[in-house]
This record gives C-alpha cells, structure tokens and sequence, in this order.
C-alpha cells in the first residue's frame, strides 16, 4: 500500500503530533470531541521532509492523495474548489511539531479570483464581504507565495482610505474593494512580471510549496535556534475551509487563553475583533477589544466560547491559547494548543490546577519550564523610588527594564551587540521583527494587544513588554515620540514596568527579588519527590545567605581566590607573589591568615552546620598581578619624567616578576594543585585558616562540616600529597585550639586524565566534583573565552555542534568522561560522594543526566537554585515513569 502522507480531520491517526504537527493533530482531536471546527484535512511533515529531499518538489504520490482529499473535503461541505456558483475557500496553514507562533506561513481564503468573487457575491448577497476576502486572499498570497513586500499593499490602502476619508478599513465598500483588487493585479503585474494566478488548483499547490518553504525561513529558523528546536522536522500543511469572520456586524475573529497567560488568574483572557479575519487581531494593525465585552456584544456566542475553553482545558489538563471565528452568530474553533506564559503564571497555573482536582503534584511540577524561573528572579523596579510616569499600555509581558529608545529592529540588534542595553519602540511589531525583540531588553508598541506576536514572542522568551501604547505618538521619521507635550528622542534612556504597563522617563533603580508562596509551595513539592540535593556556589556569607533563602542544602563550590582579589588584600598578596625569599613569603602569608580565617568564620556561621566544599586556591599567581602592558607603560613614563629611582625600581621589580611567570598557555600552566606542589606553603596557610575558623565557630556551638577540595589534580600522586599536608594540618589546628572537629578532603575531577583514572583517585578522596567547565575545556581542547568569542557561536548556528557546551554539557563526550568517573570512582570507593559544580549544575538537561548517574547532589549559582530545584524534581519523576514504562512528558 502506498505510504500515507495526507489525513483527513476525522480519520484515524490524524492526532499523532510528530506526523501532523500540533495545530493539525489538536484539529483532529477537537473535530473527533464534536467541537465546531471547519473541516479540512492535514499534509504530514514527512510530506514536507520529502518534499525537500526532492529538491522543494511535491511527489505525484503526495499531490494524488491531496486531490483525494480535496474531493471529500468539497463533498462533505458541498462546495467546489473554483466552482463560479458555490465556491470552496480554504486556508492553507502551516504547523509544526512544536508551536511556533506567527514565524511560518499561512494563506486564507485561497480559491477567489474574478468569477468566485461574484459567486460568492450572490450566494451571501454581500458583496462588500466578498470583495473584501479576495483583496485579502490576493495581499496574502503575493506576500507569501510570490514574495511581494506588504508595504506596496499596504500603502496603497492607505493612499485609498486617505483618499476617500476613512478611519478605518470597515468603511471600505463594495466599490472600493472592486477599485483596491484592481490595483492589486496591477502591483503584482509590475513587480512580478506575471499576471495573478486565476487557477485555483495552481493557487492550492503553489502555497503548500511556500508553506513548506517558510520552515525554513529567517525567523522560524532563528525562533528554532533560540528554543532549540530541532530543524529536521519539518512542518505540516493543514487544509481547511473557510469560515468568514468579515461578514458583517455579527461575525468576527479572536483569540482566547483558558487563563490570564501574565498572571496565571483563572479568567478567560483574550481579544476579538468584529468584522475581521483572524490575521487582523495577531499582526497586532488594529487594538482589539477585550474579551470581556463579548459577553455584551454576543451573549450566546460568549457562553458558548467559555464552556469550549472549559472543556479543552480539562481536555488537555492544561492552559490552552485558542482561535476563533464568528460567522453570522455561529463559533467555530480553529485552534488549540498549551498556551505560553510568564513564569509566575506557569506556577499559579499549576498550584491552581492541584487545588483544583485537574492534576496531582507529579503533573503540577512536569508543567513548569525550570529555565524560565530565572524570569522571577530578575529585579524589580524599587517602589519607594519618585517615579516620572510618562505613560501606560497593556501590560503584555511582566518584568522591568531599563534602556536607551530605538525604533528599528535591526539597529536593536547591532547596538546590543556593542553591548548598549536598548528597549525597542514600534508603532507595532511583526514577526519580522523578532531578532529586534530578542536582542533589546524590552519591547513597546503603540498598536496591538496582548496577543499580538510581539506580545507572545516577549512572553516566551521572558522579555518585559508593553503593548498598544496608544497615548505614544511615535514618529519614525523623525526617530521620536511623544506623549502629550513630552518629547522623547532616539537614545534617550527609559524605564518601562511590563507588570504594569507603564513607562518611565530616565533610568529608575532596582531592588532584589522574592519568592512568592506559590513558588515556595511548588517548589516544597519538588523537595518532597527528589533525594538529589541542590547545593549552591558561593564565596561570601551574602550569596551563602542567599543560597539558603533558595533552599539550597549547602555549598558545592567556595572560590577561596575570591577572597584575594578584594581590593584591600590585593597589596598583601602580591607582596607574597613577589617576595624573593621563603621568609619573605612566610609573613606575607601570616598576614593573610586572619583575614582568611575571618572569611571563612562568617561563611560557617551564615551557614549553620550545612555542607560547605571550600575548594583551595586554582588560578596562576599572575591573575593577582597588574596586567604586563600596562606595567611597561607605567615604567616608560616613570622613565621618560626621570621619577624618583626607587618608585621605578619597585615598578621595574613587578614587571620583571610578571615576566618571569608569564605561561604561554596559563590554562594548562602552573595552577590548581600544581601550584600547590610547587609553594606548599599557601596551601598550608589556607587549610590552617580553614580549621582555625571551624575550631572557633563549633566553640561558639554551631556545627561546621568542612569539605576541603583540591582543583585540578590529574594523578593520584598529587592528591596523595595534598592529602597528607591536609591531613597534617588538621593535627596541627586541633592540638593548638584543643578542639574535636571532622572534616573531608575530596577533589575536582576536571582533566580526561583524573576521569580515566577515577579509581585510583577515589582511594584518596571522600568525594569527587566534577568541574565541567574545565573538564568541558581540556575535553574538546577550548579555552572557552577563545571559543565563545571566535568559533563558538558559528559552530551552533551550523549545527556543527548541536549547543554550546558550555551552556548544555556535552552528554556524548564530556559526559562518558563523567559517567566513568563516577562509576570507577564509586568501584574503588562505594562512600564516595559526587557532585558536579559549575555552569552545567543549574541547567535542567545536564540535571537530568547527572541525576540518571546517582549524583548525590549537583551545585549552581545562588540565583539558579529554584529552577535547580524543580530541574532534580523533575529528573527524579521522568526517571520513576521511565522505569513504568509510560512515555515521558516532556512540555
Ligand atoms: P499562525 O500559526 O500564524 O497562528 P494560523 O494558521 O493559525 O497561523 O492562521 C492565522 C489565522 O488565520 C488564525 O488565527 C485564524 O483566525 C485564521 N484562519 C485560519 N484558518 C481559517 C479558516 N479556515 N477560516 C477562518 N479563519 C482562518
Ligand atoms: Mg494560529
Ligand atoms: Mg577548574
């Protein structure tokens, strides 16, 4: 039997995802439900995928089975597809296995030319109506299928509602569309050499190329990129008739969530507009109204409307984003599907949809995106601070911001990368403007609702945003705006409160972020599923305070160099790097003690007997020197004003110092223990600070568990013999302070070399961490600022690798090194504890791998500990329905 590449709506196996992407699958289902959705049928991805391993050619095979189904379709609803007396129109819609709001293409109202707009004239007896649906059919189709820029249709509109003293294009008539269509034809004519297409059939076949095509436009291959959406999957083509929300007064077009998509409420949100086609509400051209008036303008269609989000919200036990189209009273459905949301809504939704019988915690905790809590965790504008409001909008996606004004996208996107932080200002956005959007710490608009794509685009990606500003005059001209008498310029610095919706003048400061019950309810209910602790990375007693307010379990990772580079021990320390002698550097050395120890008093203190792993000093001693260049400046100048001998000398001292330990290449020099092999004695200082302060602290009765780790070892030796000098150390400390205390000594598994040789290191150590930042470096054989900076970036975007590995760890390589580690180390040593520090510790997928080899416990930044948290939780649950056998959920 031939290969089945085209589903009706209403035929078995019409709802698999993968094959018929979201929008066709949740078509099927809804019309399988007995919702009023228009019929149609769906083309498949592997349709698509076919298509281009063709060479962009539709296969006989696939064109047949489109024909047959464009027979029943035109059966089933009793219209022909070009027929003069009873045409059939459909819409030609793309759809992808993961959404991907306004980024491909879609044609409505495909089957109008010269003799079924008369037809449809008659049939309706509204030929306003159907001149208006072929003018819109020939704008779609030669932007999407011909190329043709919008702004030649547009502009003649605007030349024609000028013209004729309109407001707004519902005052058009049937007249006007007739004069508007002919100079359509004639703009196409010009600008493409050919006449408009009159053949239906060519019309149907020429669009589901150009919907293929679109999978692989600009900005549904960025949108991909940003959300690491695989690009072989290819989008579907979904074919349905048309129904008709520009047909009069009582018809219309709109977009309603289940839920307040900003704030999680439990409300039907959403807009609509009368007299419209759905694309006039999303391109974000008119400001529609809120939903909430439906219920005044059309009470039966309202009432019918809420039970239908009702009903697919219980459906899909999830937040829904859904279309809809009033024809001459009657609702029918187009769309369906998990509606996007801030992350404070995420979470509102999910404690609600628990309290409310809809699901269980295991569920609640798989609905929430762990990368988008970070969202919560960004500043807020500080309340108490004078604020100069100069306006307000509708608040379309949460969050503060601050930024210089511009009102061009792509000059977003070339002054973010000179690093200005900038808030894009349009009088709307389309998705063309998405790269704008990314790129700018917020977005503004002055048209357009809370659907629109800006509007969705900026929710999903966290972005602050504001939409229909109506009170902007924006001139684009003149690159300004103006809000009554005020003028605001290109440049010029605003603060914008996507919570709200209001706007600021000048740069207004801001305070630290909160969890909110609900965030803490969820994430006790992540605690409550996972024995992975989530441990935090922190060098000073204020991101430890903070680590335990985000319920970190203790400290994976304290940086001691940090405690050299603060400015008022940096000259203590280079007279230590510079001394000339081991005396010299003994009492330079004596002087830093008590500084460390008092470093390390607080941090225990503020950390009250949870798990501290002070890993002791790892950079080259030349991180602590002023920079070569700099110092050969200083001594030409001291040179050239002929200064005081001694004050050159002692310059020319550190230059020659800075020389003498300069390393070709220092991230494989003289580091980590290395250094310790060489010096031993600022090690020793360290450890002696470390057990000073324990012995103090447990005398003032609070508990204290020291993990002392060496960096960088790479042979057992080197951490037989750190252990010994720490071991020593520890005598030492107990006998002069007379008290009892434990304590472990483990190490960074950072090189191939200490991964390959895991056992024999394991029986030397009580725990292992693996550094994957390093291990990630010496692995690929990156130094990871060259990388990101010069290679790293074009390497993704050519999908040579698929991430950065430094972002997402490297599962295939750098990850088989970690699985050995911990499985050779755990042979040698079954107490073993591992963990992992570094980047890769907040990120979910590299949890989830962690947590698959028995981590005990994974460590991130402060600030990362939440979504850490519901990260482990996560793996935790996937990996219990792994093992029932039931597919994973993953979004
Ligand atoms: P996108 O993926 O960009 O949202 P869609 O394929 O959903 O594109 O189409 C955009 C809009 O076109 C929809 O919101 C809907 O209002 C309108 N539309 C699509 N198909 C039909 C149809 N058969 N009848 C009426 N309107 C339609
Ligand atoms: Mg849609
Ligand atoms: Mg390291």
């Amino acid at each position: 039997m031939d290969k089945k590449f085209v589903f009706m709506f209403d035929q078995a196996g019409s709802s698999e995802k993968e094959l018929l992407g979201g929008k066709g699958a949740n078509l099927a289902e809804m019309t399988r439900i007995g919702l009023p959705v228009p019929y149609g049928f769906t083309i498949s991805t592997a349709a698509c995928n076919a298509y281009f391993e063709a060479g962009q050619v539709i296969s006989s095979q696939v064109e047949m089975q489109v024909i047959e189904a464009l027979q029943t379709l035109e059966a089933k609803t009793g219209k022909r597809l070009g027929d003069p007396t009873n045409p059939l129109l459909v819409s030609v819609r793309s759809g992808a296995v993961h959404s991907m709001p306004g980024m491909m293409d879609t044609v409505l109202n495909l089957g109008m030319n010269d003799e079924t707009v008369e037809g449809m004239a008659e049939l309706t007896n509204n030929s306003r109506f159907a001149y208006d649906s072929y003018r819109r059919f020939i704008q779609m189709f030669s932007n999407v299928v011909l190329g043709l820029d919008n702004y030649y249709f547009e502009r003649h509109l605007e030349d024609t509602r000028e013209e004729k003293g309109y407001h707004s294009d519902t005052e058009l008539t049937a007249e006007d569309w007739k004069q508007v269509i002919k100079e359509f034809k004639t703009i196409v004519l010009t600008y493409t050499k050919k006449s408009f297409p009159e053949d239906p059939r060519e019309q149907l076949f020429l669009t589901i190329n150009a919907v293929f095509d679109s999978w692989n436009n600009q900005r549904a291959v960025l949108y991909r990129r940003l959300h690491h959406i695989p690009g072989h999957l290819g989008t579907a083509v979904n074919i349905q008739s048309m129904v008709f929300g520009n047909m009069g007064e009582d018809s219309g077009t709109g977009v309603a969530f289940t839920r307040n998509p900003s704030t999680g409420e439990s409300e039907l949100y959403g807009e609509y507009l009368i007299n419209a086609q759905g694309e006039d509400v999303v391109a974000g051209i008119r400001t529609p109204q809120p939903i909430a008036s439906l219920e005044q303008d059309m009470p039966d269609v309202y009432q019918q409307l809420l039970e239908t989000c009702q009903l697919l919200e219980n459906h899909y036990q999830d937040m829904q984003d859904i279309e809809f189209t009033v024809e001459s009273g009657k609702l029918f459905i187009l769309q369906t599907r998990t509606g996007k949301r801030t992350a404070q809504a995420a979470i509102r939704i999910a404690v609600e949809m628990v309290r409310e019988n809809i699901m269980d915690k295991r569920h609640a905790l798989l609905r929430v995106d762990p990368d988008q809590l970070d969202q919560l965790l960004h500043h807020r504008i500080d309340p108490e601070h004078n604020l100069t409001k100069l306006a307000a909008g509708l608040p379309a996606s949460p969050g503060a911001a601050t930024g210089q004004v511009v009102f061009d996208a792509d000059e977003a996107e070339v002054l973010s990368k000179d690093g200005k932080k900038v808030i894009l200002v349009r009088p709307e956005t389309t998705p063309e403007d998405i790269h704008g959007i990314v790129a700018s710490q917020a977005t503004i608009t002055s048209r357009g609702g809370m659907t629109s794509h800006a509007a969705v685009v900026a929710r999903g990606m966290g972005k602050a945003c504001i939409c229909g500003c109506e009170s902007l005059k924006i001139n684009l001209d003149s690159k300004q705006f103006n809000v009554e008498s005020t003028t605001v310029k290109h440049g010029d610095t605003i603060t914008i409160d996507g919570t709200t919706g209001e706007i600021f003048l000048g740069e207004i400061p801001m305070i630290e972020p909160e969890l909110s019950d609900e965030f803490k309810l969820l994430l006790s209910w992540a605690d409550e599923e996972t024995k992975m602790g989530v441990r935090a990375n922190a060098d000073n007693s204020v991101d430890a305070q903070k680590a335990l307010e985000f319920g970190a379990v203790g400290i994976g990772l304290c940086r001691t160099e940090h405690m050299f580079m603060d400015s008022s021990r940096i000259p203590t320390v280079q007279s230590m790097i510079l001394s000339e002698t081991m005396e010299e550097r003994k009492e330079a050395l004596d002087k830093l003690l008590p500084m460390q120890q008092q470093d390390f008093e607080t941090i225990f203190e503020t950390m009250q007997g949870h798990p501290i792993t002070i890993r002791l000093l790892d950079p080259p001693l030349h991180e602590f020197l002023p920079d070569k260049e700099d110092l050969l400046i200083e001594v030409t100048k001291l040179q050239m004003k002929n200064a005081d001998a001694s004050e050159l000398q002692e310059k020319q001292n550190i230059l020659r110092k800075v020389r003498l330990l300069e390393e070709s290449n220092p991230m494989l020099g003289l580091r980590g223990c290395r250094l310790a092999m060489i010096h031993p004695e600022i090690y020793e200082m360290q450890v002696k600070a470390i057990f000073n302060a324990t012995a103090n602290v447990m005398k003032r009765g609070i508990k204290v568990k020291p993990e002392i780790m060496i960096p960088l070892v790479s042979h057992v030796n080197e951490l037989k013999e750190m252990r010994q000098l720490v071991n020593q150390m520890a005598e030492q400390a107990k006998d002069e302070t007379g008290q009892e205390f434990d304590y472990q000594i483990g190490t960074m598994i950072e090189t191939p070399r200490a991964a390959l040789t895991a056992d024999q290191i394991a029986e030397k150590a009580d725990f292992f961490s693996f550094g994957t930042n390093d291990l990630t470096q010496t692995t690929f054989g990156y130094s990871r600022d060259d990388a990101e900076g010069k290679f790293l970036q074009h390497y993704v975007e050519n999908n040579v690798l698929p991430r950065n590995p430094f972002v997402s760890l490297d599962q295939e390589g750098v990850g088989k090194l970690v699985e050995s580690g911990v499985e050779l180390g755990r042979k040698a040593n079954p107490v073993l504890k591992t963990g992992i520090c570094g980047e890769h510790g907040g990120e979910k997928e590299s949890i989830q791998f962690c947590f698959d080899l028995g981590m005990d416990y994974v460590s991130c930044s402060p600030f990362r500990v939440p979504s850490a948290r519901l990260a482990a939780a996560q793996a935790t649950i996937r990996n219990e329905q792994r093992k029932a056998m039931k597919v994973p959920q993953y979004n």
